[in-house]
């Protein structure tokens, strides 16, 4: 079979040879060692956890040893595209302050190794095809799915593994003559790789493969045997074909990609060899696992578990260096042990690599992230903190926008509450539960939310509060403050210390702590909340005034 024929019948509108790719895009002139790492997402409109966990181990790839992260967006499966998915990706990262050097942006696309999206790059993987065919290394293929199916059928009846490989690949036998004659009655058809494995040897004789992953080290697997699909019948490429042919012209040094692409590894090594390019290292991550309500492992789900979308750290309000710090802790195992030694220092400053990610499946566990957003937001100040809510409530809670503006410094009172001094309370996580947990603050949401303690009768706790409204003076100190506080609850019948109640419980009708929680709950709504003394200083002294009235006429 003459194959530049068989090229030339296929393909052609190629003019470019693969030699002119390599000239219009060299190497990349950059320092000794740097990486360059890339996002692959397909514009789905969903963008998850795991996309991110990606992204972040692209980003510090590439940015901790000067090189290059950028972003090519996978379209090549038009039935997946939804309108505005570019935009949801760049935006979402960027969030999470993961920015990229050059690739797709939302109109186009930066940089000198484009274009970007792998729609409009069919001539350089068809060019590629077309090399590959003048190689006798691939082949038009007219199965219809019918024949397909029936392949299939029969592999199953005889427990051979599916695929085309071996006796199945018909068509590889085809004539030129034939292949024209096809061509010319309209049969489509697509390309497939001729592959050189075999696996109809005896077991011990079937070629293996090994590659150093980044992540696993040294993986060990069966060459490949199978025809593999690499041009689909559109002209569009298959992922096997666009991730070779791309990363290897984008010049990528490091594949980050998840898992789930492990199995089809010794397909894209066989392509790399028949290409005459060379391999970048691959580095599979695990995939993001969650503990379900039995204790069991499971993946996150799309369907099952909202906290796998982006969306929803948005929406909730978490602080992006909240989610980045929690991500480091599940992607490099030294990197808690790090925080510890160094607790100031910015997470940029940790050395990220890849040999010190799980291969096992990393554990997502909100309840830990939660955890860590009480530590990361400590730290942030409170002007910094205010700007941040005010930011998320004017896109997700606009209603309560106009709460925050012009109204700063009262808000950055509410949230510097008790984090000063050597134990500063935790307890601001993500913006929707701050707010939440600070709402009493705004005479709009304020609501009585708890009842009066039992022991406390609903005549004592008016007696409490119109004693305690009376001796009230705004300018008190704390410990004036709270000495009028344990005279109301002798004067009373409660004991001043809880100490002495719990001596002689038949004594008293409570203590001192069970007055002020009537006092806490006319002045906040709540039984819990942080110093009393501390929130009426912020509150002012009408606003606590009226509300102690308006529990004692209730
Ligand atoms: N488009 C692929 C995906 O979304 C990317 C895989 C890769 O990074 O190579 O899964």
């Amino acid at each position: 079979m003459d194959y530049n024929q068989l090229a030339d019948l296929l393909f052609p509108h190629i003019t470019k040879t693969p030699a002119d790719y390599e000239e219009l895009f060299p190497k990349r002139q950059l320092p000794e060692g740097a990486k360059v790492t890339r996002l692959g997402p397909s514009p789905t409109g969903f963008i998850h956890l795991g996309n991110l966990y990606g992204a972040f181990v692209d980003e510090r790839l590439a940015h901790q040893s000067g090189g290059t992260f950028y972003l090519r967006i996978e379209d090549t499966d038009d039935k997946r595209y939804v309108e505005g998915a570019v935009e949801v990706i760049i935006n979402s990262l960027r969030f999470f302050d993961i920015n990229f050097d050059e690739g797709a942006t939302i109109d186009g696309h930066t940089g000198d190794y484009g274009p970007y999206y792998q729609s409009q790059r069919g001539e350089i993987y068809q060019c590629f095809v077309k090399e590959l065919i003048q190689k006798g290394q691939a082949y038009p293929c007219f199965l219809t799915s019918e024949e397909l199916e029936e392949i299939r059928a029969k592999q199953e009846e005889n427990k051979e593994n599916f695929g085309i490989y071996g006796k199945w690949a018909v068509n590889r036998k085809l004539s030129l003559e034939e292949i024209q004659a096809k061509i010319k009655s309209g049969q489509p058809y697509v390309v497939r790789l001729k592959s050189d494995g075999n696996h109809e040897l005896p077991a011990e004789e079937i070629k293996t493969i090994s590659i150093e992953d980044g992540i696993r080290g040294t993986l060990t697997m069966p060459e490949n045997n199978q025809d593999v699909v690499i041009l689909k019948a559109s002209g569009i490429p298959t992922y096997h074909f666009a991730h070779v042919v791309d990363d290897h012209f984008m010049r990528t040094t490091h594949v980050v990609r998840g898992a789930e692409w492990l199995p089809s590894l010794p397909i894209h090594v066989e392509l790399f060899e028949k290409l005459g390019f060379e391999m970048p290292v691959f580095c599979h991550t695990a995939q993001l696992m969650k503990l379900d309500e039995e204790g069991n492992k499971r993946k996150l789900s799309k369907r099952k578990d909202p906290e796998l979308s982006l969306d929803y750290y948005r929406n909730e309000g978490y602080h992006p260096a909240a989610v980045r710090e929690y991500l480091m802790t599940i992607l490099n195992s030294n990197f808690e042990e790090w925080r510890i030694a160094n607790p100031d220092a910015p997470i940029d400053a940790f050395e990220f690599t890849v040999e010190k990610m799980s291969n096992s499946g990393a554990l997502f566990d909100l309840n830990k992230l939660n955890d860590i957003c009480k530590d990361v937001l400590v730290k942030i100040p409170a002007a910094e903190l205010c700007a941040f809510m005010k930011n998320w409530a004017r896109e997700f809670k606009p209603e309560i926008l106009s709460l925050f503006e012009g109204n700063e410094a009262y808000i950055e009172k509410i949230l510097d509450l008790g984090r000063e001094g050597q134990k500063p309370r935790k307890d601001l996580i993500f913006a929707k539960q701050i707010f939440e947990f600070i709402s009493y603050f705004f005479d709009e949401y304020f609501k009585i939310e708890d009842s009066i303690p039992e022991n406390v009768s609903g005549d004592d706790a008016k007696a409490i509060l119109a004693a305690y409204l009376n001796s009230y003076e705004h300018q008190d100190d704390q410990s004036v403050w709270f000495d009028k506080i344990r005279n109301i609850a002798t004067e009373l019948g409660y004991a001043a210390k809880p100490k002495d109640y719990k001596k002689n419980p038949d004594q008293f009708k409570g203590h001192v702590g069970d007055v002020s929680t009537v006092i806490r709950i006319a002045v906040m709504g709540r039984s819990q909340s942080p110093d009393v003394w501390a929130i009426q200083q912020i509150l002012g002294e009408e606003r606590t005034k009226e509300r102690l009235k308006a529990m004692i006429t209730k």
